[in-house]
Order: C-alpha cells, then sequence, then structure tokens
C-alpha cells in the first residue's frame, strides 16, 4: 500500500487506539466507506472517495483540525469542551456516549455539589470542572492527573472525582457514588472553519452519507399482512415516510402493507396493528435512508 497522500484527498484524523477507534471506522464502513489501512494503523486511504485518514491521540484532533493539519476529525465531544476548540461541529455521531460525573465516595454525608465547597476534586477535565464549578460559584481545589481518576480516592489523593463514565460501573466498582453531571458527550465530526468550495463539497457529500447510514438506524422496515379493509385503520398507525407501499395478497381479501417504522415506538405500532388484525409482520433493517 502507498503511504503518501494526495493533496486533493478530505483528510480526516481519528483516534489511534481507544474507546473511540473500532466504533469510528465501524461507522465509516456502515457509511459505505472501503478502507484499506495499513497494518500499524497509522493512516488509512478510501477506496471510493477522496479521503485519507490519520490516526492520532484523539486529544490531539481538536488541534489537528484547528490549525488545518487535517480537515475533519471524529472525536468525542468532551474533548472539545475541556481544550474550548474553535473548531465547527457538524454532525453528532451516536455513538462514544459518556457524560462527566463528580463522584464521591460512597460513604460521605455529600447529597450534592452545594456540599463541596473547598473540596479537592481530582479529575482529567481540570478546566471542564473548573467552568463548571465557577458557573455555581462553588470554589473548589482541582487537582489535573493523566489517568485512573477513579483510583484517586483509594490512593488517599482526594474522597472526590470528576471522571467520565458510562455505564457507571469502573466507579461503583470503586465505591464512589454519582451525585452530578457535568455534561454529556457523544462521538461528534469535526471541520476546520476555512476550508475552499471544493473541500467543503467534499464534506458535504460525506456528511450526506453519514446521515444516511444515521437516519436508517433510526427506522425498521416492516412487512405487514392484513385483511383489505383495514388498510385505512393501519395506515393511520404505519403511515411511513410519506404512505405505505400496498400489494395484493395472493389469497382474496387480503393484502401486503410495506412501510418503515421508528424504533423507538416500534413495539407500540406493531401491538396496536396487531389487534386490528395485521398478521406475518417482517421486520428487517435499514442500511441507507435518505429522506
Ligand atoms: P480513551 O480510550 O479512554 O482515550 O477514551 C476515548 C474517548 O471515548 C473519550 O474521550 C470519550 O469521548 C469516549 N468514551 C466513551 N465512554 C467512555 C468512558 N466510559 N470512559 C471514558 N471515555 C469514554
Amino acid at each position: 500500500m502507498k503511504t503518501d497522500f494526495n493533496n486533493n484527498n478530505l483528510k480526516l484524523a481519528i483516534q489511534k487506539k481507544g474507546r473511540l477507534t473500532d466504533d469510528t471506522i465501524l461507522f465509516l464502513e456502515n457509511a459505505g466507506l472501503i478502507l484499506d489501512t495499513d497494518g500499524q494503523r497509522l493512516f488509512a486511504k478510501c477506496r471510493n472517495y477522496p479521503l485519507d485518514i490519520v490516526f492520532v491521540r484523539d486529544d490531539d484532533i481538536p488541534d489537528f483540525v484547528e490549525n488545518s493539519t487535517v480537515d475533519i476529525g471524529i472525536v468525542g465531544e468532551n474533548i472539545l469542551y475541556e481544550k474550548n476548540s474553535r473548531v465547527q461541529k457538524m454532525l453528532l455521531l451516536n455513538f462514544g456516549y459518556c457524560r462527566l460525573v463528580i463522584a464521591v465516595q460512597k460513604d460521605l454525608p455529600i447529597s450534592n455539589i452545594g456540599d463541596l465547597n473547598k473540596s479537592k476534586i481530582t479529575t482529567s477535565y481540570p478546566r471542564s470542572v473548573q467552568r463548571f464549578f465557577n458557573s455555581q460559584n462553588i470554589p473548589v481545589d482541582i487537582l489535573e492527573v493523566k489517568g485512573s481518576v477513579e483510583l484517586s480516592p483509594a490512593l488517599g489523593i482526594s474522597s472526590v472525582v470528576a471522571d467520565l463514565t458510562s455505564t457507571g460501573s469502573t466507579l461503583a466498582i470503586c465505591d464512589l457514588r454519582i451525585i452530578e453531571t457535568i455534561f454529556e458527550s457523544q462521538a461528534v465530526l469535526i471541520s476546520r472553519t476555512n476550508i475552499n468550495n471544493r473541500r467543503q463539497g467534499l464534506i458535504d457529500s460525506l456528511i450526506f452519507r453519514f446521515k444516511a447510514f444515521l437516519e436508517a438506524q433510526k427506522y425498521k422496515y416492516v412487512m405487514i399482512n392484513a385483511p383489505e379493509e383495514k388498510l385505512e385503520q393501519i395506515t393511520k398507525i404505519v403511515h411511513g415516510l410519506k404512505s405505505p407501499t400496498v400489494t395484493p395478497l395472493a389469497i382474496k381479501g387480503w393484502i401486503s402493507i410495506q412501510t418503515a417504522i421508528q424504533e423507538n415506538v416500534f413495539w407500540e405500532k406493531i401491538e396496536k396493528i396487531k389487534e386490528i388484525g395485521a398478521s406475518g409482520i417482517i421486520a428487517l433493517p435499514i442500511e441507507k435512508l435518505i429522506i
């Protein structure tokens, strides 16, 4: 594989090694990009789009985008908050969910942040935490560590931490109790601000593809058998994107209704149409959806 970059190609920075790496690659592939990666994951080329990918530390990504080393990046919103980066947030990507929380040793008599006046707080996100406590007018003493924040209480460093969590299980294992969420975060596509029309066009087409995959995740494609006289009633419930497609079945008086149902109301709608008389319901994932 050739290692040189094509200067006409869009450059995307993604995390080299960490929680976001596999999900980012999966996301790009699900959005239809075919990637050729070198064995060490230093860079990748895209076979079906003018896009080169560089693998870097995730906290370098906003800086690389800001100083135009790359055009776009995929990074957790948490890093943007911490760095106060001057980049454009283009699209939330629906993975990498986490939140920055304040947690205290389980048995401490602390119930809310008001009880943290002048407390020592260990965190890898000092600026985000300082900004939060400034906004609450609560003075605190922030101690920055680069990792393993959750071990600070056990090491006798501080009994309060501010750390990223998704399930909360690591904090619970360390006997820490969450008392506040500072912010919620997910992976986001970011772009540099000063960009020429050609590159902007490439970014816009890429976003169009990303959105088609993200929209598709929200829906299921559903095929329903129903008595013909129930069509109007069923259509009111599962109207689809514009209207359902209706075709006759080989049995007289029966039809097949094909439609898209949003994932978050899927079971509710299926129960309703089943009560009306729908049967033989088949649900399939949608790969891409352009609305
Ligand atoms: P890491 O692999 O620790 O460098 O984490 C990379 C990124 O994953 C973070 O900056 C967050 O955006 C995201 N992330 C998602 N869930 C978590 C979590 N439970 N703890 C830390 N980071 C998380």
